[in-house]
């Protein structure tokens, strides 16, 4: 059985030791990578991802524990043979390309070439064709600064590559990246690991990169505290028998990456009593809802979806309950769409224009909907509570608790089951219909 490329075994990482501002950033890590695998490394910013990185790397020397690549310490061999790893062994991008930038793009690209025996024609030859495959061959006699940030880390992902290195690591990469850019860069690193098989360490805390690994280590607090197979690739790290199963528990990773063992299993077991659909099934329906709330599709194809069996790709749920929920998500929205359209305008103006018919119209909808029926001093009330949490002076909070109050002390003086009722109806639209840039 072929060995691991890379063999991490319970490294310890402290920075300034001995110091009064000693810091342990990374406690008994163990990983084991082979060739070939995408690995990420994910957790939320100062989990010790970007340690782990740097240990295997070779520029962090550990306090305790080893670090074997091909089965060599790379900690107890010669520093220059070390370099040596770093320069032909591994190739890495940086969050913040770190081109040089009084070179040209060719220039940054073939400069990791200028030790090997190559000469100078043969050299820039690599780099412009590494420079056109990751499609910024045109700009190569440019320096950095006149590309876009995304071009800047196409060109530092030919760099890596240049000199063919077997691992290739990279931090956070698309960390500083617009999502047209990072969508290229993700397909580049994609692209290295499926059709050049090169190993790849990926630091990142973006949630949406996870289906790209085939597994992905959890870092929390400098712990590596979970790490999850991707049931979507086919696995290299050579797995026990029933071990590739999804469970569960691993869709709920998938879907929640921040919490622990504990709580997804909490989630599971709640889901389970409160539920009548999968995880799987949710995961759908919210691609359904997605659509139709953005009003890529109408109703009907909502529904439709909806419907259709879980098998062909639906969410496999009777058409009466889809209805409903259609009905449902299409009132609140154009209920929204009013919130949205009276914010727009006061944000631009700041005028009131249109609050009191604004909060009326949301008044009746609250009423057909809730089944209700108001005093005349209730429903004025209910408007000017209404008219208050729409703009924005009052939060939900406030909201629960005026329409809680007694009529005579400006609420409505419903029960706090109803006043709960209507409140989180209230804040689905308003959640709705008031763009986030709203939300303090
Ligand atoms: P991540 O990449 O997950 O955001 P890092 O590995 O960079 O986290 O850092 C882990 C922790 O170690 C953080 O709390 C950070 O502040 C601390 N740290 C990182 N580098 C140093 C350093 N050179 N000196 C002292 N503390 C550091
Ligand atoms: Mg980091």
């Amino acid at each position: 059985m072929a060995k691991p490329l890379i063999i991490c075994r319970n490294l310890d990482i402290t920075y300034n030791k001995g110091k009064s501002n000693e810091f342990k950033a990374l406690a008994n890590a163990s990983t084991d990578i082979y060739e070939g695998e995408y690995i990420i490394l994910f957790g939320a910013s100062g989990s010790g991802k970007s340690t782990l990185m740097y240990a295997i790397q070779g520029s962090l020397p550990p306090g305790g524990g080893t670090m074997l690549i091909g089965g060599e310490d790379i900690y107890s061999i010669p520093v220059d043979e070390r370099i040596y790893f770093q320069r032909y062994v591994m190739g890495i991008i940086f969050q913040s390309f770190n081109l040089i930038g009084s070179l040209s793009v060719l220039d940054n690209v073939a400069l990791p070439m200028i030790f090997c025996n190559a000469d100078k024609p043969t050299r820039e030859r690599r780099a412009q064709s590494l420079l056109e495959r990751f499609g910024v061959g045109h700009v190569s006699h440019k320096i950095p600064s006149m590309l876009s940030g995304g071009q800047q880390q196409r060109v530092s992902v030919a760099r890596s590559m240049v000199n063919d290195p077997k691992i290739l690591l990279a931090d956070e990469p698309t960390g500083n990246l617009d999502s047209i850019s990072t969508q290229q860069v993700m397909d580049k690193i994609d692209e290295i690991n499926t059709f050049d098989k090169r190993t790849i360490i990926m630091v990142s805390h973006n949630a949406a990169h996870l289906r790209y690994a085939h597994r992905v280590y959890y870092l929390k607090d400098g712990y590596i505290v979970r790490e999850v197979v991707n049931p979507q690739r086919k696995q290299i790290k050579p797995v026990k028998e029933g071990e590739t199963i999804v469970t569960e528990l691993e869709q709920l990773a998938r879907l929640f990456p921040y919490d622990s063992i504990e709580s997804l299993r909490v989630k599971s077991l709640v889901n389970f009593v409160t539920q009548e659909y999968t995880f799987s099934q949710l995961e759908r329906l919210e691609k359904a809802m997605e659509y139709f709330i953005s009003g890529k599709i109408d109703a009907q194809a909502a529904i439709k979806t909806i419907v259709l069996p879980y098998e062909r790709g639906g969410v496999g749920i009777s058409e009466k309950e889809a209805r409903r929920m259609v009905h449902v998500a299409g009132t609140m929205l154009n209920q929204a769409d009013d919130i949205r359209r009276f914010r727009r305008q006061y944000d631009q103006a700041h005028t009131f224009f249109g609050q009191d018919k604004l909060s009326e119209r949301l008044r009746d909808h609250l009423l057909t909907v809730h089944k209700m029926k108001l005093t005349k001093k209730q429903d004025e009330n209910l408007v000017e509570v209404i008219a208050d949490r729409v703009v924005g002076v009052s939060g939900e909070d406030e909201f629960n608790e005026r329409i809680s109050k007694s009529v005579s002390g400006g609420g409505m003086g419903l029960s706090p089951d109803e006043a709960d009722d209507i409140t989180r109806y209230f804040e689905k639209i308003i959640a709705q219909g008031v763009d986030v840039s709203y939300k303090s």
